[in-house]
This record gives structure tokens, C-alpha cells and sequence, in this order.
């Protein structure tokens, strides 16, 4: 990504627990808004390789393209960096005795995964993500 500006995020989408569990599937719900870990290798998006953009199931705004996307073998699916720099926020995590980097997404703050700093990237990252929290729109 070269564009490095920060842009002023988007309206913020603000749903009661209630109307996030109407729309949103069981494991949606328990990743985006209870912070849950899926199994690793049962997500969806594992070992999906298609193109195409990797948007928030909870709001729809673009998160990650399947052009940093990469086989990590972790178990869930990874991207050395996110669509913009935007589009997620991040968090440090203590929870589970760990110090972690928690990532989220901007606009309606549902919990993605985490972002490690041992990817092959330039960057050196590795955003490791719930497949539940993604929802591919195919190029
Ligand atoms: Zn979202």
C-alpha cells in the first residue's frame, strides 16, 4: 500500500447486542462481538486462495485483499496487511497470559483476530483472522 495518509474513519456502525445477534450467524456473533477464537483449519477461509475482497461480516466495509493473503499454516486465514490502514484498529490483548495485538474493525468495532509481527512481508506482519469475522466478495 503506498497510500499512507490517514483518512478520517466512516461513520461508525453502532448496533445494540441485540440487533448484531439478529443479523449475524452464531459463530459470526461469538467472534465479532465476544472476541471468540474459531477452530483453527475449520474456518471457511483456511485454505481459500480465490480472489476477491475480504469485507466485514458485521458491516460490509473492505478489511483485506486476497492479494496479501498468504498460507501461514497457522490454521486461520492471514494477510500481511489490511486493504487500508483504516480499515481495522488495533488493541493490545493481555488476555489468555499473552501480550497480544488485538485487531478490529474501524467502523463497527467487531473483533477480527490478532496481528503478529512474524510474517513474511516486507512488513514483517501477519494478521491472523477468524474466518467467521470475513466475508469474501469475489473478484
Ligand atoms: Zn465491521
Amino acid at each position: 500500500m503506498t497510500d499512507t495518509k490517514q483518512t478520517a474513519p466512516q461513520s461508525k456502525v453502532e448496533k445494540s447486542e441485540k440487533e448484531w445477534r439478529a443479523e449475524l450467524t452464531p459463530m459470526q456473533y461469538a467472534v465479532l462481538r465476544e472476541k471468540a477464537t474459531e477452530r483453527p483449519f475449520t474456518g471457511e477461509y483456511d485454505h481459500s486462495f480465490d480472489p476477491g475482497t475480504y469485507v466485514c461480516a458485521g458491516c460490509g466495509q473492505p478489511l483485506f485483499s486476497s492479494d496479501d493473503k498468504f498460507d501461514s499454516g497457522c490454521g486461520w486465514p492471514a494477510f500481511s496487511a489490511p486493504a487500508s490502514q483504516s480499515a481495522v484498529a488495533e488493541e493490545r490483548d493481555g488476555s489468555h497470559g499473552m501480550i497480544r495485538t488485538e485487531v478490529l474493525c474501524s467502523k463497527c468495532q467487531g473483533h477480527l483476530g490478532h496481528v503478529f509481527d512474524d510474517g513474511p512481508g516486507p512488513d514483517g506482519l501477519r494478521y491472523c483472522i477468524n474466518s467467521a469475522a470475513l466475508k469474501l466478495d469475489p473478484k
